[in-house]
């Protein structure tokens, strides 16, 4: 998924609250979820490996 990424962010959806936030794509470091705390995407080097599922890439 994280590769067909193109854009600089993306939506990323909580699976385990529902909560949509916006992040960077590629993420230096890892990004929680505001609302609960859980983990949305890990760093890789490049891309993030998001572990909710994306809902939109956003310019
Ligand atoms: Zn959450």
């Amino acid at each position: 998924m994280a590769e067909k990424i193109k854009s600089s962010f993306v939506k990323v959806k909580c699976d385990d609250c529902g909560n949509e936030q916006i992040t960077f794509a590629r993420a230096a470091s890892a990004v929680d979820c505001h609302i609960c705390g859980a983990r949305l995407a890990e760093p890789t080097g490049g891309y993030s490996s998001f572990k909710g599922e994306i809902i939109e890439e956003v310019e």
